[in-house]
């Protein structure tokens, strides 16, 4: 009884979902010895649900990666685990049992009626009743403790991440090890910064009122979250202007991914407004980047989308290497955001 306390004075104290990840797989090590444990992160788009193995502990011992950022090589989509699909699927705990008499249960933590993490355990004998109880309160709580970040974290009209949170996720990929591994060796994929403008938004708040431009706002952010990867994050930045830092690709991958999410945008109807466009500048992060310096040169190629003719897709290098725009020192605080 004074451990588990212990242990959710742990869990509690941090903010930081990596940290909270680490004490949450100490705890459930410590107080059940599970054979296996795995904390996932749930990502659900539009098709496919992902899960990213974020912390854990197994035959080769205990892991920790960072829970804001899923990397590839560690995901997969969950139909290739039938018992996580099942958890996904059925939104509550599900148990398999093992030839080898241990069995494996695996605990959705909800939100929205989707799964966001699912904790997999493999115990190899049963336990108790109360350590039952324990366990499954054990699960609310981390879910509890995760529901207080998300609400913090998110922006309220549109759920997507707020400006809060994209200094942190930023100086991660700039600061990151992954990061300055590229920089060395110079490959042409690299996380890409690209800022999204809603074109002439004010005359959508003139004509319809303030409360329809809202609606546009959380219809695009619905658009977004389909018109990208599961793995590139997405923010509200400012009023109707959106970010999307982009996992790591080729130019021309970037280029048409935002291209798709510009066509999606002009294509859809939204509500009594009818058609919205967007403009897009992007630039490639670069490994001595601060958030101000990338920030500036997607803005920069957004200004040139703007000012000629809007509902484009601009790339920074590009214009920089077609002789359209001339690298300059922005000093700070001189930025204009549209
Ligand atoms: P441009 O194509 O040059 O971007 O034209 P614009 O009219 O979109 O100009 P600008 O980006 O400067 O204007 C932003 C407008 O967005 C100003 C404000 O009326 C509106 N806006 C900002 N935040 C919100 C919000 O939270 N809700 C609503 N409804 N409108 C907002
Ligand atoms: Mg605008
Ligand atoms: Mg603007």
């Amino acid at each position: 009884m004074l451990e588990l306390i212990r242990h959710v004075v742990q869990i509690s104290a941090r903010r930081d979902r990596t940290e909270i990840n680490s004490a949450m797989v100490d705890t459930l090590l410590s107080l059940f010895h599970p054979q296996q444990l795995t904390v996932f992160r749930c990502y659900v788009g539009n098709k496919k649900a992902m899960v990213f193995p974020c912390a854990g502990a197994g035959p080769n011992g205990q892991f920790l990666r960072n829970a804001y950022l899923p990397e590839q090589r560690y995901c997969y989509p969950i139909e290739r685990d039938p018992l996580l699909d099942r958890c996904r699927k059925e939104v509550s705990a599900v148990i398999d049992f093992l030839d080898d008499g241990s069995h494996r249960i695996v605990f959705p933590v909800v939100r929205l009626d989707e799964p966001v993490y699912l904790i997999d355990l493999t115990l190899s004998e049963d336990i108790s009743a109360d350590q039952r109880v324990a366990l499954m309160g054990l699960i609310e709580y981390f879910g509890n403790h995760i529901s207080l970040l998300d609400y913090g974290e998110a922006d309220t009209l549109t759920g997507l991440a707020s400006r809060k949170t994209f200094d942190k996720h930023l100086f991660e990929l700039l600061g990151g090890k992954e990061n300055r591994r590229r920089g060395a060796n110079s490959t042409s994929a690299s996380h890409w910064l690209a800022v999204c403008d809603i074109d002439h938004f004010k005359r959508v708040n003139d004509n319809f009122g303030h409360l329809i431009g809202d609606e546009v706002l959380i219809l695009l952010a619905q658009e977004m979250r389909h018109s990208f990867r599961f793995d590139d994050q997405l923010f509200r930045f400012g009023g109707e202007e959106f970010i999307a830092l982009l996992q790591p690709t080729e130019e021309q991958f970037a280029l048409a991914t935002l291209e798709r999410f510009r066509q999606n945008v002009e294509n859809q109807l939204f509500s009594r407004v009818g058609h919205v466009t967007v403009s897009v500048g992007f630039s490639a992060l670069q490994p001595n980047d601060t958030p101000t310096d990338v920030i500036d040169r997607a803005d920069e190629a957004l200004y040139y989308a703007k000012h000629h003719g809007r509902n484009r897709v601009e790339c920074y290098e590009k214009l920089v290497a077609a002789g359209e725009v001339t690298v300059k020192e922005i000093a700070k605080g001189e930025i204009e955001l549209f």
